[in-house]
C-alpha cells in the first residue's frame, strides 16, 4: 500500500484521510502512511457531515480511503473537498460500491498492483506521523499532530507493567475505535509486543459481535468506554454464556461506574483497569494498576474507582482559579494541567499567539478537566470542567452522582447535569433510563442517594426516560441533554 500511496502521487507530510472501522485495511493504512512520511489521519464518521468537511478541509487530506458504507456520505460532500485527489474504497473489486465519485478506486485491486518491497525511508522522529481532531464540545473541531517520537514513546507508556501489560501471545481486542486517538495506540502497542489484535468491525456496540469475537479468538484483554461493557454484559447475562480467556478490561474516555466492574469480576473473574486520557495526550495519563489483595474491600472499591496513577512519563498537577498549584491531599480539587514528552503543545495550523497556545505560561497542558490527587498519587476526575455542578458557590461532581445511580436495581443508565436553580444557581438533575421491565419511581431512586452523598449532593429531581443522547465517541452528551432540556423547571 506504500507502493500504492506513492503511485497516486501521495508526498512526504501529505495528509492521508481515513472514514473506516477497527479492520485490517484500515490497519495496513496505518504503516502504509505513517512508515512511508504521509500522516495518518483517522477521521471519526459519525461527526456531523459539515464537521467531516470542515475537518478534511482544514487538514487539507489528499486522499480518503473510506469503508463502503460511508460512499454515500462522501457523495454528499465530494464537491465541498477542496484539497481531495480521489477516494480509495476499502473493499475488493466484486464488493466496490456503484458510485459517482470522482477519481475513484479499489483498495484490492491497487494492492494487487504492487510489489512486496518498499524502501522504507529513515525518518526524523519529530516529524508527524498521525492527525486526529477531538470532538470539540464548542467551536470547531481541534487536530492534534502526534509525532512518530511521541507516538514510540507513548506506545512504551501502554505496555509498562503497571498499565495495559501485555504479554507476547495474548489477543488484544480494541473496542475504542482506531478513529478514536489511535484505538488508544492499541495497534501499535500488539505488534510490538507479538500480540494478537482482534479487530471487531462496525458493530463494536453490540454485546453479541463481542462475545463472540472474545469466545472464538481467546481473548484475553480488552480495551473501550464504559457504555460497550454494558452491552457485553447485558448479552452475557441474556444468554449466560461466559467469556473464560477474558482476564482484564480496560476502560477509559468515560468515567467506569462500580456496577460495571463488579458486574465483570464476580460473574466472569474479568479484572477492570481504570484508566484516563484524551487525545490531547496520545491519549494515555494514568492507569489504574492491580490493588493488592491485601487491601480491604472498601478500600479497594475507592482506590479503583479513581483514574489510577500517572503513567511514567506524564507528570500532573492541579491548580486553583489563579494558577496556584494545590495539595496532593487527595481533599482539594481544581484543574487539571499535565506535560510530558506525548502531551500536544499546540493544535493543528493553530496560530501560535499566546493566547491561542495550548499550553500555560509555564509550559503545561490545562486538560479540561476538574480533579484531585491522593497522597498515593491517585487522580480523581470530578468532572469536566464545563459539566461540574456548581452549588450555591460548592462544587458536586456529576460523575459520582451517576456512578451511584447507576449502581441501584433497575437502572440502565443515568446521567447528571446542572440546571439552573434561583437560589443556589445551580441544582443537580438526575436523567435515568429504567432496564427493560424494571418499574422505577423517581422518589425512591432519589432516597437511594441517602447516606451515600451528602444530602446537598442529593438531585432535586429525576426523570426517567427512554434514551441518553451520546457524542460520536460514545459517552453521554451532556450538552445535547443541556440543549434538550433547556425548558426544564424545577417541580
Ligand atoms: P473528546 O474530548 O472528543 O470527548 P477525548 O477522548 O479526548 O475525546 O476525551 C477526553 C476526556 O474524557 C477527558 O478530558 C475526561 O474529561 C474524559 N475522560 C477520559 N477518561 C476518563 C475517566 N477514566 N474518567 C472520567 N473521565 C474521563
Amino acid at each position: 500500500m506504500a507502493n500504492a500511496l506513492k503511485r497516486l502521487g501521495a508526498r512526504a507530510g501529505d495528509r492521508i484521510g481515513t472514514l473506516a472501522w477497527n479492520d485490517y485495511r484500515h490497519f495496513e493504512l496505518y504503516y502504509a502512511t505513517s512508515c512511508s512520511g504521509l500522516v495518518c489521519h483517522t477521521i471519526n464518521p459519525r461527526l456531523f457531515a459539515e464537521q467531516i468537511a470542515y475537518i478534511v478541509n482544514h487538514a487539507e487530506d489528499r486522499w480518503l480511503f473510506i469503508d463502503p458504507a460511508f460512499v454515500p456520505l462522501l457523495e454528499s460532500l465530494a464537491s465541498q473537498l477542496t484539497s481531495v485527489k480521489g477516494f480509495v474504497i476499502l473493499t475488493d473489486q466484486a464488493h466496490m460500491p456503484a458510485t459517482g465519485l470522482p477519481n475513484m478506486y479499489c483498495y484490492e485491486t491497487l494492492l494487487s498492483e504492487e510489489g512486496a518491497e518498499f524502501e522504507w525511508p529513515q525518518l526524523d522522529e519529530n516529524s508527524a506521523a498521525a492527525l486526529c481532531y477531538t470532538s470539540g464540545t464548542t467551536g470547531n473541531p481541534k487536530g492534534v499532530l502526534f509525532s512518530h517520537r511521541a507516538m514510540v514513546l507513548h506506545t512504551y507508556g501502554v505496555l509498562l507493567p503497571g498499565a495495559f501489560a501485555m504479554q507476547e501471545g495474548e489477543a488484544v481486542l480494541p473496542v475504542v475505535p482506531m478513529f478514536h486517538v489511535n484505538a488508544w495506540s492499541l495497534p501499535y502497542a500488539a505488534p510490538v509486543m507479538g500480540a494478537k489484535l482482534v479487530l471487531p468491525g462496525p458493530k463494536m456496540g453490540c454485546g453479541e459481535t463481542l462475545c463472540t469475537l472474545i469466545r472464538e479468538e481467546g481473548v484475553n484483554v480488552a480495551a473501550g468506554v464504559p457504555t460497550v461493557w454494558l452491552a457485553l454484559q447485558k448479552y452475557l447475562r441474556e444468554t449466560g454464556l461466559q467469556i473464560p480467556s477474558l482476564n482484564r478490561v480496560i476502560v477509559g474516555g468515560a468515567a467506569c461506574p462500580w456496577s460495571i466492574m463488579q458486574e465483570f469480576e464476580e460473574r466472569h473473574g474479568v479484572y477492570t483497569h481504570h484508566a484516563w486520557g484524551m487525545t490531547e495526550m496520545s491519549p494515555l495519563g494514568t492507569f489504574n494498576a492491580r490493588v493488592p489483595d491485601s487491601l480491604p474491600a472498601k478500600e479497594a472499591e475507592k482506590r479503583r474507582l479513581k483514574q489510577g496513577r500517572a503513567v511514567f512519563g506524564v507528570e500532573m498537577r492541579i491548580v486553583d482559579d489563579t494558577g496556584r498549584e494545590l495539595p496532593r491531599d487527595g481533599v482539594a480539587y481544581g484543574a487539571l494541567q499535565v506535560r510530558g514528552p506525548w502531551v500536544c503543545e499546540s493544535y493543528y495550523k493553530v496560530e501560535c499567539k499566546a493566547e491561542e497556545s495550548a499550553l500555560t505560561e509555564d509550559g503545561w497542558f490545562d486538560t479540561g478537566d476538574v480533579a484531585s490527587i491522593d497522597p498515593d498519587g491517585y487522580l480523581g476526575i470530578t468532572d469536566r470542567t464545563k459539566d461540574v455542578i456548581k452549588s450555591g458557590g460548592e462544587w458536586i461532581s456529576s460523575i459520582e452522582l451517576e456512578n451511584l445511580a447507576v449502581a441501584m436495581d433497575g437502572v440502565q443508565e443515568a446521567a447528571v447535569i446542572g440546571v439552573a436553580h434561583h437560589k443556589w444557581d445551580e441544582r443537580p438533575l438526575l436523567l435515568v433510563v429504567p432496564s427493560p421491565d424494571a418499574e422505577l419511581e423517581p422518589q425512591r431512586i432519589l432516597a437511594g442517594f441517602h447516606g451515600k452523598v451528602a444530602s446537598w449532593w442529593i438531585p432535586d429531581d429525576c426523570l426517567l426516560v427512554e434514551e441518553i443522547p451520546h457524542t460520536a465517541t460514545g459517552k453521554i452528551s451532556k450538552k445535547d441533554l443541556r440543549t434538550q432540556l433547556a425548558d426544564y423547571r424545577w417541580p
